[in-house]
């Protein structure tokens, strides 16, 4: 009866984490075969692990148990850099990639709940130079396949980490994401804040730069200290300077003034022909933001700005003077 009552618990023991932690088993041999695929061990340097875990719930279950399995099969750390999360909607299939730096190849597997999928890819510079490479329809990487590849090829270009957390809030790597990395690396830097005084960002026009604004200057939409303001292609030609970004205030908030600050971007300094190519340009520029923003203005928040900003009526760089 005692032998009987072991193996069940025993039983028990074995089978508690598959229904706490999903398919848990089945994830830990995908991605040991995995690493079997790279050839790579576990914890080897040159390993980096891409994933929605975390984000994407599966079965009705959250994923962050996933993270801490990853880190045991393949050694990645989020401490060590090389454990790196992508953002997606909570319906979003779970992905895991795995990619190995001195090979540049990539094993991608992908759990919806119900089977689990994984296979080999070349992420090398050849194969993605190839337009096929991209028109080709893939089931496991699916629209993913840009934001896998991008990031794990700047990360192991050596990325910072915090353009990386931008990356990951964004979902994707793109030029804008970076642009706002740039601008929001640059202004503590140039306008430290002083007692009493807060940034708020008028996120005009607004494109992909504002998502790295709100991740390093922890400036959000919700606590009103960001104001996107989409400009119409009208009102973009009414404005007096190139390439906008957007404008800050250093607002004191018991004076009740500001000073404003508009910013551009030398988009022409670094443009090249593919995303991919533009951001791996961009990564030269990281610890010179100076050479790709620029301060168009200057001056003293007009009065009444706080109001203004509330209703959006109108192109904001006209009260600043910043239209034809
Ligand atoms: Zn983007």
């Amino acid at each position: 009866m005692q032998r009987v009552l072991q193996i069940f618990v025993l039983g028990l023991l074995l089978l508690w984490p598959l229904g706490k932690h999903l398919n848990a088993a089945d994830l830990r041999s995908a991605l040991r075969d995995g690493l079997k695929d790279l050839d790579a061990r576990k914890g080897e340097t040159g390993l980096c692990v891409l994933t929605d875990a975390s984000y994407v719930i599966i079965n009705g279950k959250t994923t962050e148990p996933l993270v801490d399995l990853i880190r045991e099969e393949t050694g990645c750390t989020v401490g060590k850099g090389n454990m790196l999360f992508f953002h997606r909607p909570i319906h979003h299939p779970l992905k895991i990639a795995i990619f190995r730096k001195s090979t540049e190849e990539c094993v991608v597997v992908r759990y919806d709940g119900k089977r689990i999928d994984r296979h080999k890819y070349d992420f090398g510079e050849e194969a993605v130079a190839k337009s096929l490479f991209w028109q080709k329809t893939d089931a496991l990487l699916e629209q993913d396949k840009y934001t896998i590849v991008s990031i794990a090829r700047v990360w192991a270009a050596d990325a910072p980490y915090d353009l990386l957390k931008c990356v990951d809030f964004h979902g994707h790597l793109c030029p804008g994401i970076f642009a706002g990395y740039m601008v929001a690396r640059y202004i503590p830097k140039t306008y430290p804040l002083k007692k009493g005084e807060a940034y708020i960002w008028i996120a005009s026009p607004l494109w992909c730069k504002d998502d790295a604004i709100q991740v390093l200057l922890d400036l959000t939409a919700g606590k009103k200290d960001i104001y996107p303001i989409a400009l119409t292609t009208s009102q973009k030609k009414e404005l007096t300077f190139e390439n906008p970004v957007g404008f800050l205030i250093v607002w004191n908030k018991e004076k009740k003034t500001g000073k404003g600050v508009v910013f551009s971007f030398a988009w022409d300094k670094v443009r090249k022909k593919g995303k991919l190519q533009t951001v791996l340009n961009l990564l030269g520029y990281v610890e010179k933001p100076e050479e790709l923003v620029s301060v168009v203005k200057e001056c003293e928040v007009p009065p009444g700005i706080m109001e203004k900003l509330k209703t959006k009526e109108t192109n904001p760089y006209r009260w600043l003077g910043l239209t034809k």
